[in-house]
Formats: C-alpha cells, sequence, structure tokens
C-alpha cells in the first residue's frame, strides 16, 4: 500500500432525479427504484488530509443541520472503507457543504461518494470504480451516481447504472419552498397512495427511453415533458407549499417542472440562465420559496481537484 499522500481534495455533485419510479418493498424494507439522475453543477468539496485519528469537520454555504457524529455519512463511508480494506490509518476529512441540506439532492451522498474517493488516493488503496462504487451503494442508493456523475438511469441499490449519451447542456432553476419533508414519510404515504389505488409495481420504461432520445438529441421541451417523479403526489400532500411552485413555474413557460426525489426542491428546467432566474424571482416575490439556486447539468461525478 503506497501512502505518499498528505492531502486529497475531492469534489462531488450534487444531483435531481429526472424521472423516479417507486415499485414495491423488498425483504429488508426497501423500495425498488428505477430513476434517471442527472449531476448539477452545484458540488460537495472533500479535504481528506493524513493523520492518525478518524475526524470530521464540516463548513457549509447552506442552511440545515449536519450531524458531526457516527451518522454523517462522511464518517461512515471512511469507516467503512477502513474495515473492508483492514486500514488502520486516519484522517482529517472536512467537508465543504454547497448541496442544501435535506433538499432531496443527495448532499449527504455526494460527500460519501467524495470520501470513499478522495481516501482511495489517501491511503494508496487504488481500488478500480466498479469497486468503489459498490462499497458506495451499501451507503446508499444515491452514492454510486455521485461517483460516475453525468446522467443515467439507475436501478437497484444503485450500483447498476447506465449513462445516458447527452446532448447539449441542461439549465435548472432549483426552487426551495421551504419546511422540511422527511424522506421515510414520503415513502410511506406513496405506499398509501399506491395501495389505495392498487398499484403494485409501476413500471415506465416507456418514460426513460423518452428521456433517454430527449437526452440524446438535445430536445429539453421533450424532457420538460416527461419529467416524471411517482412520489410527487405523496410529496404534495405532506407539504402544501409545494404544488404551487409546480403549478406557477409551468404557467411562466418552463419546459418542465416536478418535485425532485423526496423533495421538498422543485426542479424546473428551462431555456436558460436569464428565464431561471426570472420565474425564481417570481416565486419569491409571490413568497412561494424561500430560496432559488440556478444549475446546470450535466455535471461530472467525483473528481480529484489537488493531491500532493
Ligand atoms: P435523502 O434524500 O438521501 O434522504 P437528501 O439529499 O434529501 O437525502 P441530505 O442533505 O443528503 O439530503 O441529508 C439528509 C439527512 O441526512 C440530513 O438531514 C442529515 O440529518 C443526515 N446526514 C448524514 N450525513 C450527512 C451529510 N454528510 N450531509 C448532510 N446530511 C447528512
Amino acid at each position: 500500500m503506497a501512502n505518499a499522500l498528505n492531502r486529497v481534495v475531492v469534489r462531488a455533485p450534487g444531483k435531481i432525479n429526472l424521472s423516479l419510479a417507486v415499485g414495491a418493498v423488498d425483504d429488508r424494507g426497501y423500495h425498488s427504484l428505477a430513476t434517471v439522475f442527472q449531476a448539477v453543477d452545484v458540488y460537495e468539496t472533500v479535504t481528506a488530509t493524513q493523520q492518525d485519528e478518524l475526524t470530521l469537520s464540516v463548513d457549509s454555504d447552506v442552511p440545515g443541520e449536519v450531524p458531526l457524529d457516527g451518522s454523517n455519512l462522511a464518517l461512515r463511508a471512511a469507516e467503512l472503507l477502513r474495515s473492508e480494506r483492514g486500514v488502520t490509518a486516519g484522517a482529517a476529512l472536512h467537508v465543504h457543504k454547497q448541496v442544501p441540506v435535506a433538499g432531496g439532492m443527495g448532499g449527504g451522498s455526494a460527500d460519501a461518494a467524495a470520501v470513499l474517493v478522495a481516501l482511495d488516493r489517501l491511503w494508496g488503496l487504488e481500488l478500480p470504480a466498479e469497486e468503489l462504487r459498490e462499497l458506495g451503494s451499501r451507503l446508499g442508493a444515491d452514492v454510486p451516481f455521485a461517483m460516475l456523475g453525468h446522467t443515467a438511469l439507475g436501478r437497484g441499490t444503485g450500483a447498476d447504472l447506465t449513462t445516458a449519451l447527452t446532448h447539449g447542456e441542461w439549465t435548472w432553476l432549483l426552487a426551495f419552498p421551504g419546511g422540511h419533508l422527511s424522506t421515510p414519510a414520503v415513502y410511506r404515504r406513496h405506499d398509501e397512495i399506491a395501495r389505495s389505488v392498487g398499484r403494485v409495481l409501476p413500471e415506465h420504461p416507456e418514460i426513460e427511453e423518452l428521456q433517454f432520445q430527449a437526452l440524446s438529441s438535445g430536445d429539453a421541451p421533450l424532457l420538460g415533458r416527461t419529467l416524471h417523479n411517482d412520489l410527487q403526489s405523496a410529496a404534495f400532500a405532506l407539504h402544501d407549499g409545494l404544488e404551487p411552485v409546480v403549478e406557477h413555474a409551468q404557467r411562466a413557460g418552463a419546459y418542465g417542472a416536478m418535485v425532485s426525489g423526496s423533495g421538498p426542491t422543485v426542479a424546473v428546467l428551462v431555456e436558460d440562465r436569464e428565464h431561471a432566474q426570472e420565474i425564481g424571482e417570481e416565486l419569491r416575490a409571490a413568497r412561494l420559496v424561500d430560496s432559488y439556486l440556478v444549475a446546470r447539468g450535466s455535471a461530472a461525478g467525483a473528481s480529484v481537484l489537488d493531491a500532493g
């Protein structure tokens, strides 16, 4: 095991879900999922420095509580890599957060992805990318995608990813209506709704196919029409500030708008930055959102920015 580096800096992107199909629950209580992820240029940056102990510090450009104990995904990723590879070294991990906390944009997962990539380098492990992604999938279904980046269809536990061919860039208004949505509560409500309409395993490969077509031809209006989230009805039911945001964006001429993942972030696909800014300001003036940001996809997955 080579051990030459003192410090490694890695950044990993947040994501949105262009489509999310939620299926049945397995023995372990996990839902089967099929989702088209897109990484956006909003990043978490992890700096890993050699030291004997494993420690974590966090600074953040975004509001929200982030645990600093062993429940933090960054530390869990480090512990997993240590125990899997029999590493005795430690590291000082510092996370700089820019992805909104608990917004359904996978910030914690991006931290875990960045830590796995950073420590693989710092500790001289040189694991193949697939192995790192498999380890990541044990921490959460969004982790392998944060390593891969760009746009991809994900199935199962998250390590099964198929990259989509994309043409051009996509401009997103990410609107934050305030308030919180618990991911497990959204899934529970989704199950109640699905049971009440007798739907067990909704699969919609036709949506994924249309999205791949829109992505490869750079057809933003088509992509906008195909944005789909099985959890949206549940999110609307639990947070009454979401539907007005989606409706406003649609009336304002966006290509499409929907709740991203388990919310409460609303992702709005627009023509360009100016249009995003315009709709964002309207939403803020109408007090429908606390804040918003304008982002571009697709972004690269976890990448080493500096090592030395
Ligand atoms: P998910 O949809 O996977 O639940 P999210 O993308 O909505 O997550 P995150 O910011 O990743 O939101 O984190 C959700 C929760 O996970 C936080 O409220 C926090 O309590 C916990 N958490 C654990 N580790 C982290 C981390 N490194 N960064 C942010 N939150 C973390």
